[in-house]
């Protein structure tokens, strides 16, 4: 080490003189005196070594409290916080899928703030089940005899397995062996279940005679699976619910579906057609439905299990039930959840609203909030523009839905992507779309509220020129 550097190391302040700076006392009452200790002492070893290595000449205070900062604030803001999606992407799996409807809101409230029912009866006086809350009332909603719920559809797909396949085979079409983003293989999550996984069919077309001819001694399930962010289109086909359900049973097998979006009510007259609701699979003598609560449904994060009573109540006493229970606060916003369907206002549900605006709705929406914006980015060029909007979260893939946006472009902020970046470091982050040359504000995916937030966001952008 040369003399220089030995210099500034001991130079550099005593830990209990560092904290006596004023600029640290804000980061006290947030974040206490002992993390805030932490992170400078961590902070201090880090340019120590960047010293001994050469790396930095000179060390003032400015250099220290600049690198405090930084860690400080990222350490001070509230990690997972509320964003804008002007996406357009609805069922957002990055930005939390669903936004819950209001009377779902307040029940989750009510719920958290207090005590509740959740294993309560009060005719009773005893020991009740979480799960009843909702059990009748999604019988109700899909017509199944029986209802089950777990944390979400793949704790559901893995608790049926786990639960009834366990060493047994399961015949699954090749063209159904999907992976749904991130890490729910059907292949792994069948192999973690303890069952027996037999392929059948080709990617393309798989027929009735493949399942019947794979059936051994050991068989006792076979499972169809919603193929949801992917479709084969031309030569493909594969087999009617009806028919399967016909030979399963003929066999003394179970027909279990996993339908991914599970929808509860026909949304054909919002333009999306070709999918089946649970309803309907539960009507074609599936035996098993298995869901999520937050795609198409709306609701909560959660599993939806529904089919046989028989078959059901063997799910009820399994182990595995027991790790992948739900809380009561997803409980408490499902079951209201529900009851917006039950009264068949489905409308209410956020985001079966948003699928069903209307190009005239999104055009006026989309107008408005372009003559404030110019009134906030003199200069830019600011346009209502057509856009394509998605359901997300893998339903409807292969269905674009005409929306409206705002572009704006020739704006003080240089780049698009720079635009795009410095929306989402503000207060209230906003996670905007891109086309040519522009950022593309969706208007399909905002929420009540969201018109104000976006314009403050443009309004505190710090202006500055290309760089
Ligand atoms: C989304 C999806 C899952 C996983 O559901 P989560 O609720 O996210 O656990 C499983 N299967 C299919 C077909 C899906 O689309």
């Amino acid at each position: 080490m040369e003399n220089s550097q030995r210099q500034i190391l001991r130079s550099l302040p005593p830990m209990d003189e560092l904290l006596e700076n004023e600029w640290l006392f804000p980061y006290y009452q947030e974040l206490g005196r002992v993390t805030v200790k932490e992170i400078l002492s961590e902070l201090m070893s880090v340019i120590r070594k960047n010293v001994i290595e050469g790396k930095v000449k000179t060390v003032t205070m400015s250099y220290i409290r600049t690198g405090a900062e930084t860690i400080l604030e990222s350490r001070r803001k509230t990690s997972l916080q509320k964003v804008v999606n002007a996406t357009g992407v609805v069922v957002h799996t990055n930005l939390g899928r669903s936004c819950l409807a209001s009377a779902a809101v307040e029940a989750v409230k009510e719920v958290a703030s207090g005590y509740s029912t959740l294993e309560y009866n009060l005719e009773k006086g005893k020991r009740g089940q979480r799960n009843e809350h909702v059990e009748w009332l999604l019988c109700q909603v899909t017509g199944a005899e029986a209802a089950l719920v777990v944390n979400n559809n793949a704790g559901a797909v893995m608790l049926c397995l786990a639960a009834l396949a366990r060493n047994r085979e399961v015949i699954v079409s090749r063209g159904e062996l999907v992976e749904i983003g991130g890490s729910f293989r059907v292949p792994e999550i069948m192999a973690f279940s303890g069952s027996q996984l037999v392929e059948v069919g080709a990617t393309n077309r798989t027929h009735l005679r493949d399942y019947e001819g794979a059936l051994t001694d050991n068989t006792v399930m076979f499972l169809k699976v919603h193929p949801s962010n992917f479709r084969i289109q031309g030569f493909f086909s594969d087999v009617p619910r009806e028919d399967l359900a016909l030979s399963a049973h003929d066999k003394g097998l179970i027909f279990m579906e996993d339908l991914g979006s599970g929808i509860l009510v026909d949304v054909g007259n919002l333009g999306l057609s070709g999918e089946p609701t649970v309803r309907d699979c539960v009507r074609s003598g599936v035996d098993l439905v298995t869901f999520s609560g937050d795609k198409m449904l709306g609701g909560p994060q959660i599993g939806g299990i529904v089919g046989r009573k028989t078959i059901i109540d063997k799910l009820r006493n399994y182990p595995l039930l027991r790790a992948l229970r739900v809380d009561k606060m997803t409980l408490a916003a499902f079951e209201a959840t529900l009851r917006i369907y039950l009264k068949g206002q489905w409308r209410e549900i956020p985001t079966l609203n948003m699928l069903s605006l209307t190009m005239v709705q999104m055009k006026n929406k989309a107008s408005s909030l372009a003559r404030r914006l110019k009134q906030i980015i003199p200069g830019a060029e600011i346009r209502v523009l057509e856009v394509e909007d998605a359901v997300g979260g893998g339903a409807f893939p292969a269905t674009t839905l005409r929306g409206y946006g705002i572009g704006i472009k020739k704006h003080p902020w240089g780049s698009s992507g720079r635009l795009q970046s410095s929306l989402r470091s503000g207060d209230i982050p906003v996670i905007a779309g891109a086309g040519d040359d522009s950022v593309v504000i969706h208007v399909r995916t905002l929420v009540k509220g969201d018109d104000k937030l976006l314009l403050e966001a443009f309004s505190s952008l710090p202006v500055r020129g290309d760089e």
